[in-house]
């Protein structure tokens, strides 16, 4: 076991006693790669089954349990839809409302609540989380690690958008911790490219942009870089713009052009995808050719170079806005963007370079493959980490966790370890019991799910809150530690503005060994520990909705009987699950449930609305 030590007085970062290999990952919505520093060189790992380096982001589940990965799983998705998940890392950290509003239209099954709990998916009788989905994926990059490596691989940076908020970041953690990698930090994207270019290693002051057009998402990025301090001035994007719509133009512009009908032809659905990955075939060829020809169920079709130019040209265009936005946001002019770097598979066509460069007055960054650029700013940052390059700055971090207790033990992260100091975070939180005018604040420091497992770092309790019915008082509570690694917590009740305050002292008072036990500790019980976690947020939320349940049934005594039967025989199945089943067992309950009220609560809206035309009072 390396040993880790970390000092944050004097600043003295992570160091390994016995070398081993950090990776860095890059994990995309379309295709996710693993790269690692080879003779002071950043290079994408690949093994023998990976034909290419890229691994689709994409996840099957066969009928009989078995979870394929990657290329094979991109050809399944025709076939079977309902079984093969992709585009994950859209619903990272989501809750239903967060993606209620977005036109999400996949394949396979995302519940549908109006809740505001984070979002799982419905593969047969399992409920899969984002989380577990894409730990699948990180295992596979692990596995291709560890087979080109030829050693164990449990440490790796992971990168994300810029734009990612706390939640998605601790997803995309957890979904590491899961996976078997102790997740030594969450990189941006941005950051992660100008790194590659070697940004950031000079003693210099730039200003980047960005440029990241990817399979189905677009992102710049205005980076204010200096003494190795990389500071995001904005972000600007399009969740749902990127090469697939590109592919999506060309099917259309030949359906049209060669009369073509995608219900009729023998084949059905295979013809469409037959035709998609043609458009997505001549979309590359185009980034290198002038014309391409092909030849489908004996018809020739093609298309040239400029033909695919004006399909695009208004896709581009929008990303342009994007642009300007992001600058305007910088409150930055044009003539102040030293470079602009060019990131995503989509900019290898030439004209999303030349518009692009056109539009910053200035050439583009494009050296480096678009496609490996953000992984292999990953695998330097891993480097830097590893303490293989002085060269570099390093920013102050927490070494471990810190968070508050929550119902049923859990540990609520609110400064997720490796965070840079000096930092501020927080959340807002409510009370369980109606009228609850105390509310214990126990604060822990530790990676592990139950608090029990972690280190208590102080407890304290704000009093005063008024009255109210449970769940409406508004507790926010904010960590910040200051420049000398001093934790202050501080927790408001918004609607009263009832306040307290504690000063946490010494929290770092813990020696190297335990804390590399606390680590390993972490990372020996990961599955045990987000099973439990799982089993019991699936509990708490079934409580909730038997609660519901109840309130519902009190208050609409026009029910008809069998519904009340119905709905009392659902209930008492949910409660006995909640006693004792398993978390899918339970989320099922619940759905049933769900399902059948449904309908139950929009009749209720009717009948309150009639009783108050015929001037009763509304419930
Ligand atoms: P993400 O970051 O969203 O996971 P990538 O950066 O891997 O995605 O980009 C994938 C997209 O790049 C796909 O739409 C793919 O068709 C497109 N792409 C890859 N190579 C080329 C090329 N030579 N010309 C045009 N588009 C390409
Ligand atoms: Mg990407």
């Amino acid at each position: 076991m390396a040993k880790i030590s970390i000092n944050l007085k004097d600043g003295s970062v992570e160091k390994e006693s016995a070398p081993s290999a950090i990776v860095g990952i890059d994990l995309g919505t379309t295709n996710s790669l693993v790269a690692f520093i080879n003779n002071n060189k950043p290079v994408i790992l690949k093994n023998d089954r990976n034909k290419h380096q890229l691994v689709p982001s994409i996840i099957h589940f066969t009928q009989n349990g078995e979870i394929i990965v990657g290329d094979q799983a991109r050809e399944l998705i025709t076939d079977s839809p309902e079984r093969t998940i992709y585009s994950v890392k859209r619903l990272m950290g989501k809750s239903y409302i967060d993606i209620s509003d977005s036109q999400e239209s996949m394949g396979y099954t995302i519940l549908s609540t109006d809740e505001d709990k984070l979002v799982k998916v419905k593969i047969d009788d399992c409920y899969l989380t984002p989380i577990e989905l894409s730990s699948h994926v990180l295992r596979e990059l692990k596995t291709i690690a560890e087979q080109s490596l030829s050693q164990e691989i449990d440490k790796a940076v992971i990168t994300v958008p810029a734009y990612f908020n706390n939640t998605q970041r601790q997803a995309t953690r957890d979904a590491g911790k899961l996976a078997g990698l102790d997740v030594l930090r969450i990189v941006n994207e941005p950051t992660a490219a100008a790194l590659a270019y070697g940004i950031g290693a000079k003693n210099s002051e730039e200003i980047v942009a960005v440029y990241d057009l990817g399979g189905g998402t677009f992102d710049i990025s205005i980076l204010h870089i200096q003494d190795g301090i990389f500071e995001v001035l904005s972000t600007h994007g399009d969740t749902y713009l990127g090469g697939d719509d590109f592919d999506h133009s060309i099917m259309n512009y030949w359906i049209e052009k060669y009369e073509l009908s995608l219900n009729q032809e023998s084949g059905g659905k295979h013809y469409g995808q037959d035709l998609r990955l043609l458009a997505e075939a001549a979309k590359k060829h185009l980034s290198s050719n002038q014309v391409f020809k092909a030849k489908l169920n004996d018809m020739d079709i093609q298309l040239s170079r400029n033909q695919f130019d004006n399909l695009i040209q208004p896709l581009i265009d929008r990303t342009l806005l994007s642009c300007q936005s992001s600058l305007n946001d910088a409150s930055l002019d044009r003539d102040k963007i030293n470079s602009v770097i060019m990131v995503g598979g989509s900019t290898r066509i030439p004209l999303v370079k030349k518009m692009v460069s056109e539009f910053f007055e200035q050439e583009v960054n494009d050296t480096i493959n678009p496609d490996e650029v953000v992984a292999l700013g990953a695998a330097i940052q891993a480097d830097i980490l590893a303490g293989n390059r002085t060269d570099m700055l390093l920013l102050d971090i927490t070494p471990l966790s810190l968070g508050i207790e929550t119902i049923g033990g859990l540990m609520d992260t609110i400064i997720p370890r490796n965070s840079k100091v000096p930092t501020k975070a927080g959340r807002q939180y409510t009370t369980s019991i109606d009228g609850q005018v105390n509310l214990k604040i126990a604060v822990y420091q530790g990676e592990r799910d139950f608090v029990s497992d972690n280190r208590k770092l102080g407890e304290f309790t704000l009093k005063g809150i008024p009255p109210m019915a449970a769940g409406m008082p508004k507790i926010d509570i904010q960590f910040i530690i200051d420049g000398d690694g001093i934790l202050r917590v501080k927790a408001t009740e918004l609607r009263s503005n009832v306040a307290t305050e504690v000063q946490i002292k010494s929290q770092y008072g813990i020696s190297e060994e335990e804390m590399a036990l606390m680590l390993k500790d972490s990372m020996m019980n990961v599955q045990s520990d987000m099973d439990h976690r799982a089993l019991i947020e699936a509990q708490n939320e079934g409580q909730n909705v038997v609660l519901h349940t109840n309130k519902f049934l009190d208050q609409n005594n026009w029910l008809e009987v069998t519904e009340v039967d119905h709905l009392q025989e659902l209930k008492s199945i949910l409660i006995s699950m909640i006693k004792e089943g398993t978390k899918d067992q339970i989320n099922s309950a619940m759905d049933n449930l769900n399902t059948y009220s449904r309908p139950l609560a929009e009749k209720a809206l009717d009948h309150n609305i009639q009783s108050a035309l015929k001037g009763k009072e509304i419930l």
